[in-house]
């Protein structure tokens, strides 16, 4: 109770959550004691964790930050959920906020209203996990779940001095989780510290026949290198992500993280990764292609809101869909569609997906000479509320140094690296594919 009585107290201001269901909780929590009692506990029974409201949980309200599902009540558990509920003996306090449909990178665009960042409330917390981020800076929950398509766990946790870890794509399963964008989105957990992530992600990974992009392969236990030392690794540092595009106070603040890894141990190398500047323009192409094919659902007939007066069947999808998507929502929806039709389909699609594949083979020429890649997470500490919202390109741009790693399918990190005016830095690190383990103890021993 101790974290519901916080939640009740300060989410009023913060928004972090957006359905809580003390009785729900309390049940679980009652549960996990008897288990616990019984001697059948695992490391994580009775841990109480925040829940994105983008995976679906038996009987909890499942929004994604959505008018158009604001009163929908998932009949089914997600496997993550799944695993963190049965498996794990897990507590959930709640759903929290996001970005609708997890568009956004400041969690500005959910129909619940933004989120405050809670180092400076007049801030944003990032996005589009936003809620996820929050709720655990604000201590109304030690731990969340986040999902990454572009950056929505990593960049809300460096904006809240977080730690969050998105997978390699594949390793957690989607089954559950509301599709943005299906060839990008991977979940993954948020937290205090890497040995909670390492915890979490003990839990939340493996192989699930019901997502046909999940992967077999053997259980890990991502905790198992967390204390290895670092002498002899290889820091690869892209010449990319160190030139213009960063502010000087938040690349000052990743320098003195490379000078402790040198006392740690580590080299570093200068890589490069030639065509991360066509990362967002790639994405922003492949994202919302994949979202208008995936948001095509939502059309009032199965589930979710259906306009209340129309006349024909057109007109209700039509009605149901203006009223029900929010606008960064439609944007993506009109861009997608845009570049999937008929003659421009080569122009944009196609040549997107070419370059994500250049994107990709220019990791793997990188981690040919270091073990893994460290830069800035965001170009900025959290920005104003409204300070972006009006400038979808602007907003776009808060995505630079993470969004390849999501087209290359990698795994990525963002960890706490100090402040700067007073607000959180986040350090990024990438690893190669599978690398989750090795990224937990790089983090784990800085920090
Ligand atoms: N900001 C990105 C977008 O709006 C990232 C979102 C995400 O990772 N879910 O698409």
């Amino acid at each position: 109770t101790l974290f519901l009585d916080r939640i009740e107290r300060l989410n009023p201001e913060i928004n972090a959550f957006v359905t809580v269901d003390r009785e729900k909780t309390l049940k679980m929590a009652a549960a996990a004691d008897a288990r616990i009692a019984a001697g059948s506990a695992g490391p994580l029974t009775g841990i109480p964790i925040a829940q994105k409201d983008i995976f679906c949980a038996e009987g909890w309200r499942t929004t994604c930050g959505s008018k158009i599902l604001a009163n929908f009540v998932a009949p089914y558990d997600a496997t993550v959920i799944e695993k963190m509920h049965r498996d794990a003996g897990m507590v959930s306090l709640g759903k929290t906020n996001m970005d609708e449909f997890a568009m956004g990178s400041s969690n500005e665009t959910s129909f619940f209203g933004p989120v405050k960042n809670p180092w400076d409330r007049a801030r944003v917390p990032g996005g589009s996990s936003g809620g996820s981020a929050a709720a655990i800076a604000a201590r109304l929950a030690p731990a969340a779940t986040g999902t990454d398509t572009g950056g929505s766990i990593r960049q809300p946790a460096a904006l809240c001095n977080l730690t969050g870890l998105k997978p390699t794509y594949g390793v957690v399963s989607r089954y559950g989780m509301i599709a943005y964008a299906s060839s990008l989105d991977q979940g993954g957990p948020m937290g205090a510290s890497a040995e909670d992530c390492a915890l979490l992600l003990n839990t939340m990974a493996g192989f699930d026949p019901r997502d046909s992009t999940s992967l077999e392969r053997p259980a890990e236990d991502y905790a198992r290198d967390l204390d290895k030392p670092l002498a002899g690794l290889r820091i690869g540092l892209p010449k990319e992500f160190f030139g213009e595009g960063c502010d000087a106070a938040v690349m000052a603040a990743v320098q003195d993280a490379i000078a402790e890894y040198r006392r740690l141990g580590a080299s570093t190398v200068e890589v490069s990764l030639p065509n991360s500047h066509l990362s967002v323009p790639a994405y922003y192409v492949i994202a919302p292609a994949e979202a208008s094919s995936n948001l095509s659902r939502f059309d009032g007939v199965r589930y979710g809101y259906r306009a209340p007066d129309y006349g024909n069947l057109d007109d209700m999808y039509m009605k149901t869909r203006a009223q029900g998507f929010g606008d960064e929502v439609k944007r993506r929806i009109m861009i997608g569609a845009y570049v999937l039709s008929h003659g421009y389909y080569d122009a944009y699609y196609l040549q997107a997906q070419r370059i994500r594949r250049l994107i990709a083979n220019d990791f793997v020429a990188a981690f040919e000479s270091c073990d893994v890649i460290l830069g800035p997470t965001s170009p900025t500490t959290a920005f104003k509320l409204g300070e972006k919202s009006a400038d979808p390109v602007q907003m776009y741009l808060s995505d630079i140094y993470t969004i390849a790693v999501n087209l290359a399918g990698l795994p990525g990190m963002a960890l706490p690296c100090g402040f700067a005016g007073g607000l959180p830095v986040g350090l990024q690190l990438i690893g190669n594919y599978f690398d989750e383990a090795r990224l937990l103890n790089v983090a784990h021993r800085y920090q």
